[in-house]
């Protein structure tokens, strides 16, 4: 495990100046809602904004698109637009994880295809992977896919499709051969890019607990998928998905989520000239030093990729230690207002409390339950490394 001290160089501070001053100009305060991380609102136009900036498809090569820089830089831009609740919906896991799956395991088509669109911020996927009666033991899933003609024909249900009714694209696991005639069931899968308007295709909106329905059933029944959006190889998308995930961990979005509580309390506060007071004090002593741990954390692990490193298992313990924190801020808040939370409170402050006591149970659980994160970081950190 390694985790190295990280400065930012006088080029990264300058991004990062520049991402301010264009959040300041772009998102003034009271212009919008903040959203809590990556869970804020879809808004095409501003994706397409920071597309124009060149501040999506940050890592992709450029004869496609993208900007070929670092992931540092990606991090900087990323930590800025969670600080504010900016509306990345849209473009999230486009920029996040689907573009640098395309990019490694796309054909030529695919790649001038999709990651020019998603670099400018007109297209967004979705992640088509956990089913009803497959979560962590993902590799039990049972959406078949089956050959027909020039392609493959899925069916099958998949659940908590994140915006799966807002946006284009999704990537699906599907089981290419089928699991009795497999010694392990890791085996015989494959990712398909599904066009989420494909005729056989029913998309149902799951109302969540903050009145949100975001995440979506998918009802696969007869979908045709062409041979050219098979992604990767056939039979080798449990290592493709395996790959995929480390791009959702370790990054801002795994401890940032109930920022804006605290800076939303503090602005409370500071209005009733209560700044100084030693409960807040203690609060803000107890919270302020793991937020500054996480982001050296965090920012290491970017630092370690950008250097050709591939850090799943340090990922995997920031994405467990920082969603364990983002939960912690909001209790830590709730016992300092000393109230429940209540819908009445129109407040900014009473809005964004409200929304992260009611969601933040999900914190631990999307992209990987702890007790799963745990499970890879110990087999990781074996002298013999890796599973066996
Ligand atoms: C807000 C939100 C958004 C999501 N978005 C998406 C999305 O866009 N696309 C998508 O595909 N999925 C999405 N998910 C699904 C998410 O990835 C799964 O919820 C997660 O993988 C856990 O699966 P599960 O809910 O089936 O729980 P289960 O796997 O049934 O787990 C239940 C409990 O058992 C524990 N457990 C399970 N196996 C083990 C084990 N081997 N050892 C110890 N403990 C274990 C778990 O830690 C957990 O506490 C989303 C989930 C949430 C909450």
């Amino acid at each position: 495990m390694k985790f190295e001290p990280v400065e930012l160089s006088a080029a990264e501070r300058q991004l990062q100046t520049e991402v301010i001053e264009f959040l300041d100009a772009e998102l003034p305060r009271g212009s919008y809602t903040p959203g809590l991380g990556m869970s804020a609102a879809n808004d095409v136009e501003f994706s397409k904004k920071l597309g124009a900036r060149g501040w999506l498809g940050m890592s992709l090569p450029r004869e496609y698109g993208g900007q070929a820089r670092t992931a540092v830089d990606r991090f900087i831009v990323v930590e800025q637009l969670l600080r504010r609740g900016a509306p990345v919906g849209h473009h999230w896991v486009a920029d996040r994880q689907s573009g640098p799956v395309i990019a490694r395991f796309g054909t030529e088509e695919q790649k001038h295809r999709f990651l020019p669109a998603i670099s400018s911020g007109e297209i967004g996927f979705c992640i088509g992977m956990s089913e009803p009666d497959s979560g962590s033991d993902l590799a039990s899933l049972s959406m078949r896919a089956t050959r027909d003609g020039d392609g493959w024909v899925l069916d099958g249900t998949k659940i908590w499709t994140t915006n799966a009714h807002h946006l284009q694209y999704c990537i699906a696991l599907a089981r290419t051969t089928p699991r009795d005639e497999l010694t392990d069931k890791r085996q015989g899968m494959t990712q398909f890019i599904v066009d989420l308007t494909s005729p056989g295709l029913t998309i149902t909106p799951i109302p969540f607990i903050d009145g949100t329905a975001d995440f979506c059933e998918v009802v696969y029944d007869h979908v045709f998928v062409p041979d050219s959006m098979v992604l990767g190889e056939v039979g080798h998308g449990w290592a493709q998905n395996t790959s995929e995930l480390a791009y959702e961990r370790g990054g801002p979005d795994r401890w940032l989520s109930s920022y804006l509580v605290v800076e939303e309390l503090l602005r409370r506060e500071s209005a009733a000239d209560r700044q100084g007071d030693d409960e807040l004090l203690d609060l803000l002593g107890a919270l302020v030093p793991m937020y500054w741990v996480l982001h050296h954390l965090s920012l290491s692990v970017a630092r370690t990729i950008d250097q050709g490193g591939a850090p799943a298992v340090e990922s995997s313990l920031v994405k467990e230690m920082g969603t364990r924190f983002e939960q912690d801020v909001v209790s830590a808040v709730l016992a300092y207002v000393d109230e429940a939370p209540n819908t009445g409170d129109q407040s900014l402050f009473g809005v964004i409390l409200m929304n992260a006591a009611l969601t933040q149970p999900s914190f631990t659980v999307r992209g990987g339950t702890n007790e799963v994160l745990k499970s890879v970081a110990s087999k990781g950190l074996r002298p013999t490394g890796g599973e066996r």
